[in-house]
């Protein structure tokens, strides 16, 4: 595909990167920190549950939850040591919001059970799909979505194109940038994994077009495997760097010119979407048969005297991540989990690292926004001109803001809040400073609440009228059987009096006879 075939979204913006601080130097590994805090659910918080207890001994790789959902996924101890809490903590998610987080205590050691060496590699599409769930990969560009779920390939009669997003457009955030430049290979093998399991043998992997070196490398690669020999065809394209390139949807836009509609996946269109740390943690899962149990983090942020992206365990405590790249304690006002547009504040520093967290933004006083108040819509539409999902945020805002009622609501749903996903740019431009996003993301909360509601109702309402028609069976049960009963008794006492007459008739006629 070449770049003068490429189409655009509409709306974005064009902000500072601020990446180069982090990017610059190679991975680190940031070790083994004295615990781990590993909250246990996916990213929409469906939870899974702990398979060990309190005092338990866990060895590398050990399972220590499963989903209870299909939409959760399985958690492995990062390292060994022993679990000393399973208890609720705040989370890396939107307003900290608190969980069930397995606490092990690191013994140092990182010592895993007997394995089979080499791994024995999976031979069909099913089986590599079984592998990628086994070992706990969801989508770690942020969704969280559990991969092997897009694999559901019969949903569709389309030949699948595979699409690697490596666009990272978040200003700060450059995790994905440093895992192209240092692991190429391991990125490219999970492709072809990915490719395998999707029955598929094309793949896109797009990057941004502001970052240097990252083509030529996993050309290279690429080339180096000799992938076009094999019957595949992987391609390196670089798109525009506009906020936010790498939302799903815009990226389509981009590199196809078709559009998701609204509601459907996009293997509707014959596609799926993975995170370039995705595909790495599958190479992982396969080929090192290494769960995923650890993930790159920016270290970032004017706070930080030594940015730089980390391989951390799953359930690295923020605090051991903020040390690593010195952070000035005294200095930060704000600490965010993402980057500055879809970020959130992080209340404080114990919490661990989750699957899906990418960045750590430490920020002090004079880089944060000072609270302006937020002035009433002018109606200017400078919202409607970025929204790069073509919303009308500022009539949605209207229809969450202007009253209480559900309808107003319900009013948002019919004009796609649902679809909003959550970048910011219409905050970023309003005049009237606005936090739109914090609106959509109450409507979206919101609504989701009250359908849980409505279907908790009507599932009461289907449980009693159940009830109901299961009581008037019984009744209607017993008053038959109360008839036929009553029939039975006057059916012998008809008996009964027949029996006598004759009875009486025999008696009649042997006393006739003896008198005769
Ligand atoms: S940008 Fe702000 S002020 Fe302008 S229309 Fe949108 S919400 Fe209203
Ligand atoms: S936050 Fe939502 S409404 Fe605002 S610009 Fe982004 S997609 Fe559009």
């Amino acid at each position: 595909m070449s770049q003068d075939r490429l189409s655009h979204f509409h709306g974005g913006l064009v902000l500072r990167h601020h990446k180069k601080m982090s990017c610059e130097h190679s991975l680190a590994n940031a070790g083994i920190p004295e615990k781990l805090i590993i909250a246990i659910k996916a990213n929409r918080g469906h939870a899974s549950e702990p398979t060990v207890e309190i005092g338990d001994v866990v060895l590398k790789g050990q399972v220590i939850a499963q989903p209870t959902h299909p939409l959760g996924t399985v958690y492995h101890a990062p390292t060994s040591g022993q679990i000393i809490a399973i208890e609720t903590n705040d989370t890396a998610s939107p307003d900290a919001e608190p969980a069930t987080c397995i606490i092990v205590k690191t013994d140092g050691k990182d010592e895993w059970p007997p394995r089979p060496d080499p791994p024995k590699l999976p031979e069909t599409a099913q089986q590599i799909i079984t592998q990628i769930s086994a070992a706990g990969i969801i989508g770690m560009g942020g969704a969280g979505f559990p991969t092997h779920v897009k694999y559901n390939t019969a949903q569709t009669d389309k030949t699948i194109t595979l699409i690697i997003n490596g666009a990272e457009c978040e200003p700060y955030i450059s995790c994905d940038e440093r895992l192209m430049l240092d692991q190429p290979a391991a990125i490219v093998k999970g492709t072809v994994w990915l490719l395998k399991a999707a029955q598929a043998s094309k793949a896109i992997i797009a990057i941004e077009d502001n970052i240097g070196g990252v083509k030529k490398r996993l050309d290279a690669e690429i080339k180096q495997q000799g992938l076009l020999a094999q019957g595949y065809e992987l391609t390196v394209v670089k798109v525009p760097t506009i906020y936010p390139t790498g939302g799903e949807k815009q990226l389509i836009k981009v590199l196809t010119g078709l559009e998701v509609p609204s509601g459907l996946t996009p293997l509707s269109l014959g596609l799926i979407m993975q995170n370039v740390a995705t595909a790495k943690a599958v190479y992982d899962a396969i080929e090192l048969d290494e769960p995923l149990m650890k993930r790159v983090v920016t270290v970032t942020g004017d706070a930080i005297n030594a940015p730089r992206n980390y391989e951390a365990m799953i359930g690295t405590p923020f605090e051991h991540l903020l040390n690593l790249a010195d952070c000035d304690f005294v200095a930060l006002d704000k600490l965010i989990i993402g980057g500055p547009m879809m970020g959130y504040a992080m209340p404080h520093e114990h919490i661990g690292i989750e699957k899906t967290t990418n960045c750590l933004l430490a920020l002090p006083s004079d880089c944060t926004k000072p609270e302006i108040k937020a002035m009433p819509c002018i109606r200017c539409g400078d919202c409607v001109k970025v929204c790069p999902q073509e919303l009308l945020p500022q009539q949605l805002l209207w229809y969450i803001n202007g009253s209480d009622q559900h309808n107003d609501l319900e009013k948002a749903r019919e004009h796609h809040v649902f679809d909003c996903i959550e970048c910011g740019a219409c905050s970023w431009v309003c005049p009237s400073h606005i936090n739109l996003v914090d609106f959509y993301r109450f409507a979206k909360s919101e609504l989701t609440y009250l359908d849980h509601k409505k279907d908790k109702a009507q599932q009461a309402k289907l449980r009693h009228d159940e009830r109901e028609a299961r009581l008037k069976r019984i009744k209607a049960e017993r008053q038959a059987k109360r008839r036929r009963k009553t029939s039975k008794l006057t059916d012998k006492k008809g008996a009964k009096a027949e029996i006598s007459a004759v009875l009486a008739r025999i008696k009649e006629q042997e006393k006739a006879k003896v008198d005769e």
